[in-house]
């Protein structure tokens, strides 16, 4: 039954039946009522008229009025007749008092008289008790009526307090209850209201919410089921090992790669904490590092590949770690969600990059004879032991001079360049004075200072405490850095030196006027084999190169200061003995 109906029901007969309990509390009113009436009005008059006709009975002989009044009297009993019988008796009584009338004197008649008028009475009274009996009948059954019907009254409405708050609340906290579930996302929630009223069509009509909501989630889920698998297959068929991180560095899937190089099992690595399996494995846990700590083939730090055997030969890496941020859903701040690990194979590139680098060093190596014989050769045909040279011929040697100094300088830098890349430097660190590093270093570059007429300012700080350095190659950056101020400083222009001393160590800075660095290169300038464009090709772009590799395998640090058209400023720092 729907709930309008059932209130609709509930109140109306409530209503009926307190209508029928004012109907017959107002019935029986009536009927008291009525009933009281009738007892003053057919037998109360009555028995006051046979009072009036006894006292004038008494007083006949003796009072003439009492004719009249008797007269009078019995008149307005014969028109008050209401009992059965009462008819009957008053017109005996009224043929007595005619009979009397005739026949005054007769002393029979008065005692009838009495007896009608007794009799009268007798009736009269006894409807009296009859009306009260009846009376009091219908006082008993208007109690009990009205019992009745108020008790009805009062459990209609006790059931209608006790039912309808339920009736109405519960479904209603059900349905909120429902609302909160499904907005939770648990598309399985299902009402059971099994009435057949309003109820259960919302039941009904939220249940069928519900189930399409779960058969949308259903598929949308099959549908990311199959996304998913598609990208699982695309990451698993790459040829180079890849590795998902959640934000807590949970793995959270590595492709077969990837489990292939880890030599842990997949079911070991996927879904466990990178963090906890990196301090029983070497290789997650340079995998997992920020930055590579240099476990590569060349000391070189930042982004050194990493050499894993795999393939069952050594094979190098590079590795790079995408951080994965996204925007949540009705959010704006940008949250990370975890890493991408990507590890690319440069075995191939790094066997070639070993066969160029020991071509070079077997090279470079070689041709150090040849030029070192032809410096002897020269120097012969100087000491004039083979004869006087003309002017032509001198210059000619000094010309050959000078390429083969260049030619010395460049296969030692190269051969410096494929030490630096094998790893092999060979440092012999001592307790080294920043002065005779200085002045090494100045009188390696004399002549091509003095050639250019250019001024070398000298500020050396007094009294400064040895360093720890190898004195030969620290000299070798300062040679470079002088040779490249020399070769970028205009002719006759100057050049400052500077040795500055603090708590840690001492600092090394050559200053030249020349045309400067851009910006854009001021970093690259120190990688291997880069030359700024435009500038001079007479050198190998390495002896930046080769001073970094020097300096920061002494524990030292190396930069530039530059602006175009400014000059530059080369430093590096040493610490102290
Ligand atoms: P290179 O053998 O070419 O001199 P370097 O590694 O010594 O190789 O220098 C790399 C590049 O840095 C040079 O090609 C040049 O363009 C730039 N460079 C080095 N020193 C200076 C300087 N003092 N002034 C301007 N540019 C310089």
């Amino acid at each position: 039954m729907k709930i309008k109906t059932k209130l609709r029901l509930g109140l109306g007969v409530l209503f009926s039946m307190i209508l029928a309990l004012s109907l017959i509390a107002a019935s029986y009113i009536y009927a008291l009522k009525e009933d009281t009436q009738n007892i003053l009005q057919d037998n109360y008059k009555t028995l006051d008229y046979s009072r009036s006709m006894f006292l004038a009975i008494d007083q006949i002989r003796t009072d003439p009025d009492a004719w009249t009044r008797f007269a009078r009297s019995l008149k307005q009993q014969e028109s008050n007749v209401t009992e059965p019988l009462e008819g009957e008796v008053t017109g005996k009584l009224a043929d007595h008092f005619s009979l009397l009338r005739k026949d005054p004197d007769n002393q029979q008649l008065p005692v009838l008289i009495r007896n009608d008028l007794a009799e009268l009475t007798r009736i009269n009274m006894e409807a009296i008790r009859a009306k009260s009996d009846k009376a009091l009948a219908t006082v008993q059954s208007a109690f009990i009526w009205i019992a009745i019907t108020g008790t009805i009254c009062f459990l209609i409405a006790l059931t209608l307090l006790i039912n309808l708050p339920g009736n109405v609340g519960n479904p209603i906290r059900e349905l909120t209850e429902s609302i909160r579930a499904i907005a939770a996302k648990q598309y399985t929630e299902r009402l059971h209201f099994s009435g057949k009223d309003e109820f259960g069509e919302l039941a009904s009509s939220f249940n069928t919410m519900a189930e399409k909501l779960e058969e949308y989630d259903n598929s949308n889920l099959s549908q990311i089921l199959v996304e998913k698998k598609r990208i699982e297959a695309l990451i698993n068929n790459m040829h180079e090992p890849v590795i998902g991180l959640d934000e807590n560095k949970k793995i959270l899937f590595a492709n077969d790669q990837a489990v292939r190089i880890s030599g842990i099992a997949a079911s070991d690595l996927l879904g466990k904490s990178a963090v906890e399996l990196a301090v029983q494995n070497d290789l997650i846990r340079a995998l997992i590092q920020e930055k590579n700590s240099g476990n590569g083939i060349n000391g070189h730090s930042g982004n050194a590949p990493l050499k894993i055997y795999a393939d069952d030969k050594e094979s190098y890496f590079e590795k790079e770690i995408v951080d994965i941020t996204i925007v949540p859903t009705g959010e704006r701040v940008k949250k990370f969600i975890g890493q991408v690990i990507l590890l690319k194979n440069i075995t191939p590139f790094k066997e070639l990059d070993f066969a160029k680098t020991n071509f070079i060093a077997t090279v470079s190596h070689e041709l150090k004879t040849p030029i070192a014989s032809i410096k002897m050769s020269l120097q012969l045909l100087e000491s004039q032991h083979t004869g006087v040279m003309n002017e032509e011929q001198k210059q000619l040697v000094t010309s050959i001079k000078e390429d083969s100094n260049r030619l010395l300088k460049m296969t030692g830098e190269l051969l410096n360049m494929s030490q630096v890349e094998t790893g092999n430097i060979q440092l012999n660190i001592q307790q080294s004075s920043p002065y005779d590093i200085l002045k090494y270093a100045i009188d390696a570059v004399k002549t091509s200072v003095e050639q250019k007429n250019i001024e070398l300012v000298v500020h050396a700080a007094e009294q400064l405490s040895d360093v720890k350095a190898d004195m030969e190659k620290t000299a070798w950056v300062l040679i470079n850095f002088l040779t490249n101020a020399v070769r970028y400083s205009p002719q006759d222009g100057k050049i400052h030196i500077q040795l500055a001393g603090s708590d840690q160590g001492v600092q090394f800075m050559v200053r030249d006027e020349g045309k400067g660095i851009d910006s854009r290169y001021r970093t690259k300038i120190f990688d291997r084999y880069f030359q700024v464009p435009g500038s001079s090709k007479t050198g190998t772009g390495l002896g930046l190169a080769i001073s970094k590799e020097f300096i920061e395998a002494q524990g030292g640090s190396i930069g530039v200061t530059s602006e175009i058209g400014m000059g530059s400023t080369f430093y590096f720092n040493l610490a102290n003995a």
